[in-house]
């Protein structure tokens, strides 16, 4: 699309926006992702005619045909990011031109139309706008963005891809993960199940990535564990993922991360991590690292420390490790300081308590 083509967002707004009073009551306590604000973002996409009717309306249910190929083949992607409101009272997001990069290869991946990054900033900063009031004032709390794109043909011929799909835009005020100080999760390596195979989806935002993992996270709670961590799915042998965040190892003054094999969700976090460990002096590396060398370097005292990062919860210290097999603890089990120092720093930027050398972040109002 060029320029020219440059769609302008019809504007909607809800006569039924929730009062100053209910929203308070909601925003007091708003838990992850169980509230949405009174707007929503909707455009949508024909073959030939590309992407139109792009608009801001009121939040609430769809209407579609049950044979939808969303519903059955599961053409479907997703993003996630928060808009935060800062110390000095402006609302800003993340890195939001890295969202619409994944979104669109995302999109390449699973035979979707790519939506302009321009139109995929500018629908959300229309969203935060109009329901501004909603972005938390407490600290440490979110106004969580979740862009997605859904395949709206109906019909069940699976030998093509639908011809058209519908760009979609939703809010959720959302609390600090961490109520109560931060807690290391405990973890399951799963061998049974594992969550991307090369040339498959792993790298993609995509629904069907999470629908596959369900049944390995319900046996990692089985096990008494918090969280699945996802080994590769040849030998079992190295460590991918922890749930849908990324991993990072610390060895003493050195950030070990696994490298984007494919089979990885390339994160925003851990891009940003990877970009900051400069600035405090850390070094980093990507490459392989295998289930035995995490435990034996526990064991030896060489891996001080191993945190999961992601947009939702931030940084969240691993504490101990369980297997079929075996089972080992992290230096002590608590949160070590490389992790809550990077945490500092990144969540210092994205408030505005720290000034943002990597120009990250990205001012709405
Ligand atoms: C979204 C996601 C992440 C984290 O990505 P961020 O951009 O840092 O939020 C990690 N793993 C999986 C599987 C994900 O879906």
């Amino acid at each position: 699309m060029t320029i020219a083509q440059k769609l302008s967002f019809d504007v909607q707004l809800s006569d039924h926006a929730r009062t100053a009073a209910e929203r308070e009551q909601v925003l007091a306590n708003p838990g992850f992702g169980q509230v949405f604000t009174d707007h929503m973002i909707s455009i949508d996409y024909t073959e030939g005619q590309g992407w139109h009717d792009a608009r801001l309306m009121p939040y609430g249910p769809l209407s579609l045909d049950p044979a939808t190929s969303v519903f059955h083949y599961a053409q479907e992607l997703f993003e996630g990011l928060k808009a935060y409101r800062q110390v000095t009272g402006s609302i800003v997001m993340f890195r939001p031109y890295a969202n619409a990069g994944r979104f669109n290869r995302s999109a390449a991946r699973m035979a979707m139309p790519e939506l302009p990054e321009e139109t995929f900033v500018e629908s959300l900063e229309l969203l935060v706008e109009t329901d501004r009031q909603w972005v938390p004032t407490t600290e440490g709390h979110s106004l969580y963005l979740r862009p997605f794109m859904i395949a709206t043909q109906a019909g069940l011929g699976v030998n093509y891809p639908s011809k058209t799909y519908k760009y979609m835009a939703i809010a959720s005020p959302a609390a600090s993960y961490f109520t109560g100080g931060i807690k290391p999760v405990s973890v399951w390596l799963s061998t049974e199940y594992t969550r991307a195979a090369p040339g498959g989806t792993g790298f993609a935002k995509c629904g069907g990535n999470y629908a596959a993992a369900f049944v390995a996270q319900r046996e990692a709670v089985e096990h008494g564990c918090d969280q699945v961590v996802w080994l590769d799915s040849g030998a079992h042998e190295y460590v991918e993922e922890m749930g849908g965040m990324n991993l990072f190892f610390v060895f003493g003054n050195k950030l070990v991360t696994p490298s984007l094999t494919g089979t990885l969700l390339p994160g925003i976090t851990r891009d940003s991590i990877l970009e900051l460990a400069g600035d405090l002096g850390l070094e980093t590396e990507e490459r392989l690292i295998s289930v035995d060398e995490w435990q034996s370097g526990c064991e030896s005292g060489e891996l001080t420390e191993v945190f999961a990062c992601g947009t939702a919860a931030v940084i969240t210290p691993v504490g101990s490790v369980k297997g079929a097999d075996r089972a080992w603890t992290i230096a002590d089990g608590t949160p070590g300081p490389v992790t809550m120092r990077v945490r500092e720093e990144l969540v210092g930027i994205q408030y505005g308590a720290r000034p943002d050398t990597h120009n990250w972040v990205h001012k709405i109002v």
